[in-house]
C-alpha cells in the first residue's frame, strides 16, 4: 500500500526550493493580491481516503478550472448538441486567443480555451436564467459546501480589464454562436472564475470524474461513463493551455491562471494541486513540479 501521506509530505520538501520561480498573474489585477509563495496539495482516493498537505484550506481564484464545472454542467443540460458549436481538438495557441475563430466560422477549437468556455456559458444561459448562481449551487452542492462563493472584487476587475474577453464574446456573436446578450454571457462567465475554493474542495468536486461518472459520497450520477470519459480526454489533450504537449505529469488536468491544477487518474484518486506563480504558458510552476513528482513517485499515471 502506498503511503500517500508520507509522499505528500516529501513532495512539499522537495518543492519548497521553487516557490519563488514564476510570476503571479497580475493581468486580472485582484489576482496579483494572492501570499505568492504559497502551496496545497490534496489528493482524494475513489475508496473515500483522502490526503493534504500544505495551505490545503486557503481559497483561492479557481479561474479556468471552473471551465471544468460549467462544461460538466452543459453537458447534463444539452448533451451531444453542445459539440455543434464548440469543437474537441486541442488550440495549439493561447488560451484568450482569437486568430482561429476568424477562419473557423467563430467554432471554438475547445471547451478550455475562453472561447470555448463563452460558448459552454451561453447554452448554461439557455437552459438557467440564471446561469452564474447555478453554477455556485451545482459546485456547492459537488462538494457538499454551502459557503463556496464568488469573490466579487475579482470578477469586478476582470469586468474592467478582459478587454480580451469582451472582444471575444462579441466576435462570437458576429458569427451567431452566443444566443445571448456578449455582456450578460461575460457577467456569467467572470463570477464563474472568481468562485473561490481550496484544493480540498476542488479534489472533493471533481472525483467524480476519477469515478465514472458518479459523486463517490453521495453515489449520485454527475455525468454517464462515455461523457465522462469526453471530459478526461478533453483535460488530456486541452487542458494545460498550450503546452499539453510538454505536460510531462501522466494525467488528465485542468488548470487555471489563479495557479491551481486540477487532475485526475480514472478509477483511483482526484489530485488538487495550487501554488500561485506561474510559468511562461500560464500552469503553475511549482504546482506542475509537485504533479510530475507524485506521479514519478507513485508510479500512478495514465500512461
Ligand atoms: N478569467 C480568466 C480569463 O478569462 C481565466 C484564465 C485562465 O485561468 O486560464 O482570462
Amino acid at each position: 500500500m502506498l503511503e500517500y501521506q508520507a509522499i505528500l509530505d516529501e513532495i512539499l520538501h522537495e518543492i519548497t526550493p521553487y516557490l519563488g520561480e514564476g510570476r503571479v498573474a497580475s493581468y486580472i489585477p485582484e489576482l496579483a493580491r494572492v501570499e505568492p509563495s504559497s502551496f496545497a496539495m490534496s489528493l482524494m482516493c475513489v475508496d473515500g481516503r483522502e490526503f493534504h498537505v500544505g495551505a490545503y484550506e486557503k481559497r483561492f481564484s479557481i479561474q479556468s478550472i471552473s471551465k471544468l464545472f460549467t462544461l460538466t454542467l452543459a453537458m447534463q443540460l444539452a448533451n451531444d448538441s453542445l459539440w455543434e458549436r464548440i469543437g474537441k481538438e486541442p488550440s495549439g495557441t493561447p488560451f484568450n486567443s482569437l486568430v482561429q475563430l476568424e477562419y473557423e466560422h467563430g467554432i471554438p477549437r475547445n471547451p478550455f480555451i475562453n472561447a470555448g468556455a463563452l460558448v459552454v456559458t451561453d447554452v448554461i444561459l439557455s437552459h438557467l436564467q440564471d446561469a452564474h448562481q447555478s453554477v455556485l449551487e451545482f459546485i456547492r452542492t459537488l462538494c457538499a459546501k454551502d459557503d463556496i462563493n464568488f469573490d466579487f472584487s475579482v470578477a469586478k476587475s476582470e469586468a474592467q480589464t478582459g478587454f480580451r474577453n469582451h472582444a471575444m464574446a462579441n466576435f462570437l456573436k458576429s458569427f451567431n454562436n452566443l444566443e445571448h446578450e456578449p455582456s450578460r454571457v461575460l457577467n456569467a462567465y467572470f463570477h464563474h472564475c472568481s468562485i473561490a475554493m481550496n484544493t480540498q474542495e476542488l479534489a472533493k468536486s471533481a472525483l467524480f470524474l476519477a469515478n465514472g461518472g458518479i459523486q463517490h459520497w453521495s453515489n449520485t450520477p454527475i455525468l454517464n461513463a462515455r461523457q465522462t470519459k469526453r471530459i478526461n480526454a478533453l483535460m488530456l489533450t486541452c487542458g494545460t493551455y498550450d503546452s499539453v504537449g510538454d505536460f510531462r505529469v501522466g494525467l488528465p488536468a485542468k488548470s487555471g491562471v489563479g495557479g491551481g491544477i486540477l487532475a485526475t487518474l480514472p478509477g483511483k484518486f482526484s489530485l488538487c494541486v495550487w501554488s500561485p506563480r506561474l510559468n511562461e504558458k500560464g500552469n503553475s510552476f511549482a504546482g506542475t513540479k509537485a504533479l510530475e513528482l507524485f506521479t514519478t513517485k507513485t508510479k500512478l499515471s495514465i500512461f
